[in-house]
């Protein structure tokens, strides 16, 4: 038996289809065409690219984009003065700030600075203090969020399942065990300090890997169908690979996320959805 793939691509593409829908409704009740703003700092390559797939998957279903692109040079405040403007901007349905930021800038000063009701990233801390305590209104961070989606839209029930989640950062493992704890999930959480890893890992009904280790989880690690999502993503030998051993782990688990193609493609469309939902939450005032 081998486990059955979760296409993140098809789900991202079914998500995305259903966007000018809802963006046709907004526009007939009135609202402005919703639109991403990204603060990007610097040309670092791969934030180039990264804004570059999010200025794509906005366009294409009628979403608005606009970069904005702040020198090495800014300070804290020149920072936050920019995203404060973006923030009051009514054209300005959410706003994205790229991290990491450069070393002389401080992140937390310039989260703040994002209203929570455009912070579709969900890093400000008045959205991470509301996932928290389960209440309000709130985004959570896309990478997770998707994670959930992904889950969701395969029919993968996680309601009184065993989730294990390896890795705890503010991005991914944190907020993601939050939302699976919200699904009704039992929810633990690894990492570098668990000792005996696989000892959780093989309770797992929903397996979240989010460590960015190549062939952290193998084969031996995982219980018979388990559901994998693996949040990797590291290079080996040139080549794309995620956190779990895709070879030894399929033909045990009972669903899987490959790398690339998994969660990766779920993070923008995750993105979408946010800025959809700030969008419908800024119409009804
Ligand atoms: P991060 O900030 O480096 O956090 C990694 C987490 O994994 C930490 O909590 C760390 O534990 C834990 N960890 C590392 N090695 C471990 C081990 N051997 N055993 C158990 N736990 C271990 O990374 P991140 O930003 O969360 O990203 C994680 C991975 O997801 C990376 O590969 C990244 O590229 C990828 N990612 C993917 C997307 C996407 O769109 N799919 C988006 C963002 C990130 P400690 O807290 O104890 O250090």
């Amino acid at each position: 038996v081998t486990a059955r793939i979760l296409d993140g691509r098809a789900i991202a593409r079914e998500i995305a289809d259903e966007v000018p829908g809802r963006v046709a409704a907004l526009r007939a009740a009135g609202a402005p065409q919703p639109t991403i703003a990204v603060a990007r700092i610097g040309d670092d390559p791969a934030s180039v690219r990264y804004t570059g797939q999010i200025e794509r998957s906005f366009t294409r279903v009628g979403l608005g984009f606009r970069l904005v692109a702040l020198p090495l040079s800014i300070d804290d405040d020149g920072l936050a003065r920019r995203l404060t403007d973006l923030g009051a901007d009514p054209k300005v349905t959410g706003v994205l700030l790229q991290l990491p930021l450069p070393a002389h800038l401080s992140r937390d000063r310039a989260v703040e600075a994002i209203p929570p009701a455009k912070d579709v990233d969900g890093l400000s801390p008045v959205n991470a203090g509301r996932l928290f305590l389960g209440r309000g209104r709130s985004f959570a961070p896309a990478t997770a969020a998707g994670g959930v989606e992904l889950l969701r839209r395969a029919g993968i029930e996680v309601a009184g399942k065993h989730a294990v989640v390896v890795g705890r950062s503010e991005i991914v493992g944190r907020p993601l065990a939050l939302l699976l704890l919200r699904l009704h999930a039992t929810v633990t959480i690894c990492h570098t300090r668990t000792p005996h890893l696989a000892r959780y890992t093989r309770q797992a009904d929903v397996l979240a890997v989010a460590a960015g280790r190549p062939s952290l989880i193998r084969g031996d690690q995982v219980a018979p169908g388990v559901a994998v999502l693996d949040f990797g993503v590291n290079v080996v030998d040139g080549k794309l690979v995620g956190d779990v051993d895709f070879a030894s782990v399929a033909p045990i688990a009972g669903a899987m996320t490959p790398v690339p193609g998994g969660t990766g493609p779920m993070t923008n469309a995750a993105l979408l959805l946010n800025t959809l939902q700030a969008a419908e939450w800024q119409a009804e005032g």
